[in-house]
C-alpha cells in the first residue's frame, strides 16, 4: 500500500466513524451486479444488528411504507434515468419493533459505465422522525389556531418597523369594513378609522408594547368604512426578532355586542327596573360622594314616601301599584334640576340628592313634586284613585355627618310630613311635635313605651255634638291620646303613633288606651244615655287576633255595655287589611259595639267601602270641613257624602268645625253630628267626665 492509499484508508475509516456517530445510514448500490451494501448504522437506525439483514438491493423496498412507495421509487428511477441530479426524498421505513421511522434519503451517482449510465449509486439516510413529529405538531397547532381565529372572528395583522409596512389578514380587513383580502394596507389606515374620541388614547396604548415589552390589550371605537361605529378589542405585542427592526403583531376583534351588553348590565345593576331611577346601592354611592364635598357644595336630601300606596296596591292590585310607581318615578325625574339625582329606595320610598346654592330653598323642589303628583291621575276611569306623597328634606352642609344619619334626617322629616297630615313637605328640624328636636322614630317609640309604663301617656277627649244641641244630648266623646315628654311638654298623637305603627307597637298602645279609659271612666258609661267613648284603632289593631277577647274581658271588668264603645277605623287602615277589617266590623256588630269610618273621603273610592263595611257612622275627613265656608267644592263633597250616607242609613259626623259659619253650613246640609275646636277643644278625659256628672246633677 502506498502512503497515499494509507492516508485514504485512514480517512475512509474516519468518515465511516463520523457517519456512524452521526447516526446516518449509508447505502451503496452497484447497479451492474445488483448488489447493495447497507452500513451497520443503517441497520441500527431500524433496530437491527449489522449482518442481521441481507445485502439485498430490494431490502429497503420490503421495509418501505406503502404510502411512500411510489414517490420513493420514482425519486430513484428519475435520478438513474438522468432526470434529476440527485435523489432527495422522505419516506417511512419499518423499524424492527414494528413502528415507522421517517428518513430523509439523499444520494446520487458516483460511478458511470462506459455508455455513461450510472453504475454505482450511493446515498445517506437520516432519521428525521423527531422533525416530522414536530412538524406534525406545528401543523396541528396551526390548524387549531386558524380554527380559533375563525371561531372568534379574530383578525391578525402585523406592522414591520424596518420596511414600515402593515399587513392585515382578510378578517381584519372585514372588521374595518374593507374588502376581505389578505394584504398590505397604508400606514395611516388604522388611525384614520379610529373614533375621534378614542384616537389619542388608542394610539398611545398601541405603542406601549414596544416600550414595555408586554402584551397590551386595548379597546376602542372605530368607524367602519360604511360609517357604522363599532367597538374593537386589540391585543398587540412587539417581537424584536421579527424583521430587521422588530414587528408589532396583533389581533383585532369586533366586541360591539359584548360592549353593549356589558353597558346594559352595568346600567341595570345601578337602576331600579320599574322606574328607571337609580337603585338603593347606586344611591348610597352618590350620597357618599356628595357627603365628601358637602362643606363646599351644600346639598339637600329629599325623602319621599307615597301616601295610601299600600291601600292602592292591596286594593287595586299590584299592576296598578307598579304603574303608579312608574308615574311617580317619571314625575320626580322630570322635576329634577341640573346636577340632581333621584333613586327609588324600595317599596314606595324615593330619595333625591340635589345641590343647593345659596339663596335656594329645597322646599321649592319638594312642593313642585307634590303639586305634580296632586295633579296626576293614576287611572283611566273617572273615579280613579288619587295618590299623595309626603316629602321630608334635610340640608347637608358638612361632611362630618354619617351617611346613615344624613338619610335618617330626611326620613325623619318625611315622617313628620306624613304625621302632619300628608301631602306636605317638612324640613328636618322643623315640623310638628316630636320632630322639632329631630327625634328619630326609634327614640319616639321608646319614649312612648316608657310613657305607657310611667303614666305619662294621657287620655284626652273631644266632645262630639248633635249639631245645634248641647253635648248632654249626645254624651259622645272621642278619646285622643297625648304623650307627655319628660319635660312635661305634650306631644300630639301624629308625632308618636306613626312610630308605634312603624315598629309594630300600635296594637299594644291602642289596648293600653282602651283598658285605661275603661278602668278610669267605666263608671260613667254603664248604659243608655251614659258616656259613649270613641276609640281610634290603628290598622295593626284591626288584625290583632286576640282583640275581641281582650275587649270582652275589659268591658266585663269595667261592667260597661258594649254599645257604649265606638271604634273609629280609618279608611286607609281598613283597606290596608281588607279581610281583617271586615272580620273586625262583623265581630263589633255581634256585640253591639259601634264602628265609625274615620277620615272618610281621604282615601280611594271611599263610597265603595260603604257597601263592604256595614259601619254605623262615617266621619267626614276634617280636610273637607276646615274651609267649608270658602270652598264650593268641599261643600259639594260634604253634601254628596251626607246624601249617600243617609240613603244607606249611616250617621255622619263632621270633624274640625272651627267656626260658627261652618257649623251653620253643616246644619244647613243636614249633617247630624260634629266635633271641632268651635264646639269643644280636646281636654283631659277627667274634665269631660266631671262635666258630665256636673251636667247630670244640674239636670
Ligand atoms: P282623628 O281621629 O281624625 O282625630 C281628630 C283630630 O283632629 C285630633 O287630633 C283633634 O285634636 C283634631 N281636631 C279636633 N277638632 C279640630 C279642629 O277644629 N281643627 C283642627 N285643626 N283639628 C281638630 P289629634 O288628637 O292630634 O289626633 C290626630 C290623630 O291621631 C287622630 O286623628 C287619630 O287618627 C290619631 N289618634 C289619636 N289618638 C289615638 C289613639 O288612641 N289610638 C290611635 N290608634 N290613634 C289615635
Ligand atoms: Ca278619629
Ligand atoms: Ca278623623
Amino acid at each position: 500500500m502506498t502512503g497515499e492509499e494509507d492516508k485514504d484508508g485512514a480517512r475512509g475509516d474516519l468518515w465511516a466513524h463520523a457517519i456512524d456517530r452521526a447516526g446516518l445510514g449509508v447505502w451503496d448500490a452497484d447497479l451492474a451486479t445488483g448488489g447493495c451494501y447497507y452500513s451497520p448504522s443503517w441497520s441500527r437506525m431500524l433496530g437491527y444488528e449489522p449482518g442481521e439483514l441481507p445485502d439485498d438491493p430490494d431490502l429497503w423496498l420490503t421495509l418501505l411504507h406503502p404510502d411512500d412507495y411510489d414517490q420513493a421509487v420514482a425519486s430513484g428511477d428519475h435520478h438513474v434515468a438522468g432526470l434529476t441530479e440527485r435523489i432527495d426524498t422522505e419516506m417511512r421505513l419499518r423499524h424492527k419493533d414494528g413502528h415507522w421511522v421517517w428518513v430523509l434519503d439523499r444520494g446520487g451517482t458516483v460511478a458511470w459505465d462506459a455508455s455513461g449510465k450510472p453504475r454505482r449509486v450511493v446515498g445517506v439516510q437520516t432519521d428525521i422522525t423527531r422533525r416530522k413529529q414536530a412538524e406534525d405538531g406545528l401543523a396541528q397547532i396551526n390548524a387549531r389556531f386558524r380554527l380559533a381565529l375563525a371561531a372568534s372572528g379574530t383578525g391578525i395583522w402585523h406592522h414591520d418597523f424596518e420596511t414600515r409596512t402593515s399587513f392585515w389578514d382578510a378578517r381584519t380587513h372585514g372588521i374595518f369594513g374593507l374588502p376581505a383580502i389578505d394584504g398590505e394596507v397604508s400606514l395611516d389606515q388604522w388611525s384614520s378609522q379610529l373614533h375621534p374620541q378614542d384616537r389619542k388614547r388608542a394610539e398611545r396604548e398601541h405603542m406601549m408594547p414596544r416600550e414595555t415589552g408586554e402584551t397590551v390589550q386595548l379597546r376602542y371605537r372605530m368607524i367602519r368604512a360604511d360609517g357604522e361605529i363599532r367597538h374593537l378589542e386589540t391585543l398587540v405585542c412587539f417581537v424584536a426578532e421579527f424583521g430587521g427592526a422588530g414587528q408589532f403583531v396583533g389581533t383585532v376583534r369586533d366586541v360591539t355586542e359584548a360592549c353593549l351588553r356589558e353597558e346594559a348590565l352595568a346600567r341595570a345593576a345601578r337602576h331600579d327596573q320599574l322606574t328607571g331611577l337609580l337603585n338603593r346601592s347606586a344611591f348610597d354611592v352618590k350620597l357618599a360622594r356628595a357627603l365628601e364635598s358637602a362643606a363646599e357644595r351644600h346639598f339637600a336630601i329629599h325623602y319621599l314616601d307615597l301616601d295610601y300606596f299600600k291601600a292602592l296596591n292591596d286594593f287595586a292590585g299590584h299592576a296598578a301599584g307598579d304603574r303608579a310607581l312608574q308615574i311617580i318615578g317619571g314625575i320626580i325625574a322630570d322635576a329634577l334640576p341640573d346636577g340632581a339625582i333621584a333613586a327609588r329606595l324600595g317599596g314606595d320610598e324615593f330619595a333625591i340628592i340635589c345641590p343647593v346654592n345659596s339663596g335656594e330653598d329645597p322646599a321649592t323642589l319638594a312642593r313642585e313634586i307634590l303639586d305634580r303628583i296632586a295633579g296626576t291621575s293614576f287611572g283611566e276611569d273617572a273615579g280613579s284613585p288619587k295618590l299623595g306623597a309626603s316629602i321630608g328634606y334635610a340640608l347637608i352642609c358638612d361632611a362630618s355627618i354619617s351617611q346613615a344619619d344624613a338619610l335618617a334626617r330626611a326620613d325623619d322629616a318625611c315622617y313628620a310630613a306624613k304625621a302632619s297630615g300628608r301631602n306636605r313637605c317638612v324640613a328636618f328640624g322643623e315640623g310638628a311635635g316630636a320632630s322639632t328636636s329631630g327625634l328619630t322614630a326609634a327614640r319616639i317609640l321608646s319614649e312612648t313605651i316608657d310613657a305607657m309604663e310611667n303614666s305619662r301617656l294621657l287620655l284626652y277627649g273631644q266632645q262630639i255634638h248633635i249639631l245645634g244641641e248641647p253635648w248632654s244630648a249626645s254624651h259622645r266623646c272621642e278619646v285622643l291620646a297625648r304623650l307627655q315628654d319628660r319635660n312635661g311638654r305634650l306631644i300630639p298623637p301624629a308625632a308618636f303613633i306613626p312610630a308605634a305603627e312603624r315598629f309594630g307597637m300600635a296594637a299594644r298602645l291602642d289596648r293600653w288606651i282602651v283598658r285605661t279609659a275603661l278602668e278610669r271612666h267605666g263608671h260613667a258609661m254603664r248604659g243608655p244615655g251614659q258616656l259613649v267613648l270613641g276609640f281610634n284603632l290603628s290598622a295593626q289593631t284591626l288584625s290583632d287576633p286576640g282583640l275581641w277577647e281582650f275587649v270582652d274581658r275589659e268591658v266585663e271588668a269595667a261592667q260597661v255595655s258594649h254599645s257604649n264603645l265606638v271604634f273609629e277605623i280609618t279608611e286607609t287602615a281598613a283597606v290596608t287589611n281588607f279581610q281583617a277589617a271586615e272580620r273586625f266590623v262583623h265581630a263589633a256588630r255581634e256585640r253591639h259595639c259601634r264602628v265609625s269610618l274615620d277620615d272618610f273621603g281621604s282615601g280611594l273610592s271611599s263610597f265603595d267601602y260603604l257597601r263592604r263595611f256595614p259601619v254605623d257612622s262615617i266621619k267626614i275627613n276634617g280636610d273637607f270641613v276646615e274651609n267649608l265656608a270658602g270652598s264650593a267644592f268641599d261643600q259639594a263633597i260634604v253634601r254628596a257624602i251626607n246624601d249617600v250616607a243617609k240613603a244607606i242609613g249611616l250617621t255622619v259626623v263632621a270633624e274640625k268645625i272651627e267656626d260658627d259659619e261652618t257649623l251653620a253650613l253643616l246644619c244647613g246640609l243636614g249633617i247630624r253630628y260634629g266635633q271641632g275646636f268651635f264646639l269643644h277643644r280636646p281636654e283631659p278625659l277627667e274634665g269631660i267626665v266631671a262635666n258630665l256628672r256636673h251636667g247630670r246633677a244640674a239636670m
